[in-house]
């Protein structure tokens, strides 16, 4: 931690708060991600030593890894600053089609080289845990390779958004936690791309009196799509593929990267830098604006 100039917060999470830090011995800029976890030091140390398989987790769209230490009850884990942000934050107004398919295009990528070089399920797809930075790459972050970490996370983490697939959910319900495969995973990137293709998670909360009943909605009602008035056939059918309710006819990572949707991403040009600083300037405008309207609320009352 003495190597580390603490800056400003990058966001908050379910567990623990992200910061951006300086490493000051290499003059690198690191996002730093704090996890107050009440375990014992072996636990916590083991916790590290699972963590350090992410130094193999090397490539293009992975967000790096630099390292993971614990002081106390917290665990400290140091990962590539993507100064862009999450697409949560991003997708405001709807991603166009090109922009949607060069984000497909890493994260089936990105989960492929999870699965098969990694033998890992990231088990938590969704827009928040995909990053951009401002050189237009995208890249996966957040998966699960600690089992002594998910443990510990795990608890009643059933938020109002849920990204999980609908064979996790009934799993869930009725104990049997054993039915999670590589393709719940595929049905988490089905919905984290419609939610970005709409600027809105599918299911919306004000739709459904409770969680239980948007749960309901997602395993026996029939799965979202994407708009037809802004996106083509390919990119429908792409995510449609994605949003099989049974997971054995869900298409595998080899059968997306041969679709049509991402095979015409890889033969066109797409201006990732440029959505990247217009998405940012339009998210920078809108908190100016809330500001104003919170500042005028304000002088109402007084
Ligand atoms: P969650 O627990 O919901 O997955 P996280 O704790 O991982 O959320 O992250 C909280 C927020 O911090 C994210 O929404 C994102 O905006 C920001 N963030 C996380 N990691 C990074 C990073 N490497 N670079 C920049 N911002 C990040």
């Amino acid at each position: 931690m003495g190597q580390l100039q603490l800056e400003e917060e990058l966001g908050k999470g379910n567990y623990g708060t992200v910061k951006r830090v300086l490493h000051k011995p290499t003059n690198v800029y690191m996002a730093m991600k704090e996890i107050r976890l009440e375990l014992d030091e072996a636990k916590l140390n083991g916790i590290i030593m699972e963590l350090d398989i992410l130094h193999r987790a090397a490539a293009p769209e992975i967000v790096d890894f630099y390292g993971a230490f614990f002081i106390e009850s917290c665990v400290y884990y140091c990962m590539e600053h993507m100064d862009a942000g999450s697409m949560d934050k991003l997708e405001a107004e709807g991603v166009p089609e090109d922009v949607l398919g060069r984000i497909a295009g890493a994260m089936v990528r990105g989960l492929k080289f999870l699965k098969d070089e990694m033998q890992i399920i990231h088990r938590d797809v969704k827009p928040t845990n995909v990053l951009v930075n401002t050189k237009g790459q995208v890249k996966l972050c957040d998966f699960g390779v600690s089992g002594q970490l998910e443990k510990s996370l795990a608890k009643t983490n059933i938020g109002c958004q849920s990204y999980m697939a609908p064979e996790r959910i009934k799993g869930e319900s009725t104990g049997n936690l054993g039915t999670y495969t590589v393709s719940s995973d595929v049905w988490s990137l089905g919905l984290a791309m419609i939610e970005m293709g709409l600027g809105h998670y599918p299911y919306p909360p004000e739709t459904y009196a409770n969680v239980f009943a948007q749960l309901t909605a997602i395993v026996h009602g029939d799965a979202p799509e994407l708009p037809e008035e802004r996106f083509s056939e390919s990119a429908r059918d792409f995510v449609s593929r994605c949003l099989h309710k049974l997971p054995g006819s869900r298409a595998t990572y080899a059968q997306l990267l041969s679709h049509p949707y991402l095979v015409e991403d890889r033969n066109r040009d797409v201006d990732m830098v440029g959505w990247v600083k217009r998405a940012l300037e339009s998210r920078a405008e809108k908190q100016v604006q809330q500001q104003r309207e919170r500042n005028q609320q304000v002088l109402e009352q007084q």
